[in-house]
């Protein structure tokens, strides 16, 4: 193996109490061609590791009371020090619902930042908030709802960056006309809607102008789709 290819290769780290949940999606499709391709790289840590005694006790009862238990911020702490050993430069992220939404642009910029990203995934009630505070460089939540764990948070993010990275979508163009992309105005729209053949299914045909050959109207028409989509659905990402 080069050492380029080894430089090209955008490292990614997991921390996780359930190791057994990756690589998951990630071990498919796209993200496995990019991975055998050396493009990114995964090492999952398991944060029980970090543990001490016999019972390599993870987590406590909240301070204050309630419900559900409170990793803890010694053996957390521990773990993200662990992978910072590898990646010293890479950012540490908190996957939690209570974090900054994640955007495309979040994802891109990610994958610019060749040092990678470690991401922790929390489980139970959370994490005790002063590793948050002294360990964490970021928080992100993949939407208003509250899932188990980090852990299908944490495969949405690897495979929202990882395919921004050179080389891994097979045309690169795929990328340029992708919803949340900016258009030549800086405007931000969802994707225009796609058929292939057959031209009539069950009635339904193909719009003619895609099928003219005339790459100005199919362009205007695409625009104008993307447009009525993004004004019905998501208003609010228009200006
Ligand atoms: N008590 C937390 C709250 O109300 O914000 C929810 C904890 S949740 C049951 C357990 C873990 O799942 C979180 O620590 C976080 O790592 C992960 N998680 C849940 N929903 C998430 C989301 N929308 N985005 C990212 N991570 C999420």
């Amino acid at each position: 193996m080069h050492l380029s290819q080894l430089d090209m290769s955008y490292p990614i780290t997991i921390l996780t109490l359930f190791p057994e949940m990756f690589p998951g999606t990630l071990a498919h499709s796209i993200m496995k061609k990019a991975a055998e391709k050396e493009l990114w790289n995964l090492t999952v840590i398991n944060i029980r590791d970090f543990a001490e005694g016999n019972y390599k006790r993870v987590d406590d009862t909240p301070y204050g009371g309630g419900a559900g238990m409170v990793m803890k911020a010694d053996v957390v702490a521990k773990a993200i020090r662990a992978a910072k050993k590898n990646q010293p430069n890479a950012p540490v992220i908190f996957m939690t619902p209570s974090g900054t939404p994640f955007k495309q642009a979040k994802a891109v910029e990610l994958s610019k930042n060749k040092a990678g990203v470690i991401l922790l995934c929390g489980h139970y009630e959370g994490i005790d908030e002063r590793v948050l505070e002294t360990e964490v460089d970021m928080e992100i939540s993949i939407g208003d709802y509250v899932l188990s764990g980090g852990e299908i948070a944490a495969q949405v993010v690897v495979d929202a960056i990882i395919r921004n990275i050179q080389g891994v979508l097979g045309n690169d163009n795929t990328l340029s006309e992708e919803s949340f992309d900016e258009d030549e105005n800086g405007q931000k729209l969802l994707e225009y809607p796609h058929y292939t053949r057959p031209e009539t299914w069950e009635g339904l045909e193909v719009p003619e102008v895609l099928r003219s050959g005339h790459h100005d109207n199919i362009k205007k028409w695409r625009k104008q789709k993307s447009l009525e989509k993004t004004k019905k659905v998501r208003p609010d990402i228009l200006e």
